[in-house]
């Protein structure tokens, strides 16, 4: 399971509405699995933050790409804030829209993923908004529930 601050699951909502017709995308920061277990409650990844990046895919209505350097500086960012205030935070996952689809995972999708991270989807076409979960689980993305907390 995977849990989701509410405004970080808003925050990536309105960037997807925002870059309607091409794909948005971003980073997710939070605590990972290890961190999250440590907890007396729930276990699994714990997203607080949503990061928008811009889309560096040379065709951004069908595909997505988040740039080394947002990503380097948000491991940078999160460094900081784990020396300063003692806290254990990490680029656990990234997020992209689909502007026409629902959000389940393309080939593409499926072929650009690895381990150990999370892929947040938001499908704007289909039934209305959708969004959804992913770890991959062999060579494909599986949806994990999301649970959103306020
Ligand atoms: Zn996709």
């Amino acid at each position: 399971m995977i849990r989701i601050d509410r405004e970080a699951l808003t925050a990536i909502v309105a960037h997807a509405r925002r870059d309607a017709p091409n794909e948005c995308c971003g980073l997710l920061v939070g605590k990972g699995p290890a961190e999250a277990t440590a907890g007396p409650a729930k276990a699994g990844p714990y997203v607080l933050e949503a990061i928008p990046c811009s889309n560096g895919a040379s065709e951004p209505t069908k595909r997505y790409e988040i740039s080394p350097v947002d990503y380097f500086a948000q491991i940078r960012r999160c460094r900081r804030i784990n020396e300063q205030q003692s806290e254990n935070f990490a680029v656990i996952g990234a997020y992209h829209s689909h502007p026409r689809g629902t959000p389940e995972p393309s080939e593409t999708d499926n072929a650009q993923a690895f381990r150990d991270f999370v892929f947040v989807i938001v499908g704007l076409g289909g039934a209305g908004m959708q969004i959804a979960a992913y770890t991959l689980a062999g060579d494909t993305l599986t949806p994990v529930p999301l649970t959103v907390v306020d």
